[in-house]
């Protein structure tokens, strides 16, 4: 059930002293509290919420004036703590906030709590955190998906009208289809990770998580542009991202042959082929293309992810940043222990994964070779967009799994990334948009558009939205 209007229209009713912020925060906490046995919410910012809210209450500014919001705990917040589901981050406060925080604060939004993840955004149902499993909305015995588990969620469990993630191999796009909430990846580098923890710095995007295209639209519209504390960041769009032209008409669509293959779910399959049949009977013209490379990009993904895994957690040694085994003799003692107590399994994995394809005998062998399937996943899309406008298929092979399914067979939980891998590893925009159920569950449909084509991506998004609502 949707509690939660738009949020533009939240905040126009703030603006106009018909809702109160201070009102709309104690909403979202009264909503947190009652559903806290789903486990979506690490903390709540309580206090500097309710701060900031009677600020907005005594002069209501901004597009998203007094609008709740929930951050991944993997966002830098100068209120509460900001642990990224980790034990070596469980006491470190963050010196400063995140720049799309910062953006989001200076329209009025106010953030009300960091959601659960898998610890470092390293998996795909939260199972990973180190501090709980998040529950599947509709079924407890369920996972959400990951990492952005607890802010997919969230916006599911309308604990605030919008959420925000990050989707280094698929974390935003994944939960939101397991979800049902849409979950929008920008292409690489239209929004700043200042301030947010690093997993993979060449394909980490930040993404907005919420109940419609015009909301996520709008938040990407704040947070998007080019930042200097961030220098891969680009420039935005020069057109509003929320004015989106919504014509499915005469579009071309290319359906990814690829991701039609053995190991989908029939469920998934049908809700999915049901929605490009709607697709082409409001006028856009569809026909099955191969990516011949798209098959290669699993396996490529989880090298080049590793390998930059195990230089950005390099940085945590016991000495700057949270946690500090404290029962070390000497500063060696000290990283070793540090690190053997703070980082769980699967970051251990991926440090020792990473730190092997990089190392000088197995260079070639392994991050060389990823990096050449890297380029042809990037030319074979260039390609595709010289005919296409945009290309579809499923998010994931499945709906959501049940929790212990996969989380003791790392290879299982990674094939959940299948299909969302590419777009990572090309940097192109996608979104998953809810496209029916298979048994129930929730499944999205993944839209992935040309690079830069964010607008006209989030504008046929919204024009399928509006047909299947
Ligand atoms: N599930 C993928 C992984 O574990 C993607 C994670 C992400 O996008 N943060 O690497």
């Amino acid at each position: 059930m949707k509690v939660w209007p738009a949020i533009s229209d939240i905040a126009k009713d703030v603006k106009s002293g018909k809702l109160k912020a201070g009102d709309l925060v104690n909403k979202s906490l009264a909503a947190i509290a009652e559903k806290s046995e789903y486990d979506a919410i690490i903390s709540t910012l309580a206090d500097s919420a309710l701060a900031q809210a009677a600020e907005i209450d005594k002069n209501p500014q901004g597009r998203l004036s007094g609008v709740p919001f929930i951050a991944k705990d993997n966002f830098l917040t100068t209120s509460g703590k900001t642990t990224a589901a980790s034990n070596i981050l469980r006491p470190f406060e963050a010196p400063y906030n995140s720049t799309v925080i910062e953006k989001l604060e200076a329209e009025g939004a106010i953030c009300v709590a960091k959601a659960n993840l898998d610890a470092f955004a390293h998996g795909s149902s939260t199972e990973n955190s180190d501090w709980f499993v998040t529950k599947h909305p509709l079924d407890k015995t369920r996972v959400p998906g990951g990492s952005s588990g607890g802010s997919a969620a969230s916006v599911a469990l309308q604990l605030a009208p919008f959420a925000l993630g990050t989707d280094t191999g698929g974390s935003v796009r994944l939960p939101a289809s397991f979800c049902g909430t849409v979950g929008y990846k920008p292409t690489y580098g239209l929004v700043s990770r200042s301030g947010v923890i690093a997993m993979a710095s060449s394909t980490d995007v930040i993404g907005p998580l919420a109940n419609s295209v015009d909301d996520v639209a709008l938040v990407l519209d704040i947070i998007s542009g080019q930042d200097e504390l961030d220098s891969t960041t680009i420039e935005r769009n020069e057109q509003a991202y929320t004015d989106l032209p919504s014509d499915i008409k005469g579009k071309k669509i290319g359906i990814i042959k690829e991701y039609f293959a053995e190991g989908l779910d029939s469920g998934v399959e049908s809700a999915v082929k049901a929605a490009i049949r709607q697709l082409q009977a409001a006028g856009a013209s569809a026909e099955k293309v191969s990516l011949p490379s798209l098959p290669l990009a699993l396996a490529a993904y989880y090298i080049v992810c590793p390998a930059e895994v195990s230089s950005n957690l390099s940085r945590y040694d016991g000495q700057r940043f949270g946690y500090s085994a404290l029962d070390a003799h000497d500063l060696n003692e000290s990283y070793e222990l540090s690190r053997e107590q703070g980082f769980g399994a699967e970051a251990k994995r991926r440090i020792m994964i990473g730190t092997h394809v990089l190392s000088s005998g197995y260079y070639d062998a392994y991050y060389k070779k990823a990096q050449t399937v890297r380029t042809k996943i990037i030319n074979e899309f260039r390609q595709a967009f010289l005919k296409y406008d945009f290309l579809v298929g499923p998010v994931a092979p499945m709906t959501a799994f049940k929790i212990g399914e996969r989380a003791n067979d790392p290879l299982q939980m990674y094939l959940c990334d299948i299909m969302t891998v590419a777009a990572n590893m090309s940097g192109n925009p996608a979104i998953s948009v809810p496209a029916g159920t298979a048994d129930g569950l929730p499944v999205g449909l993944q839209i992935i558009g040309p690079m830069r084509g964010d607008r006209e991506l989030l504008g046929f998004a919204k024009a399928f939205e509006e047909i299947t609502r």
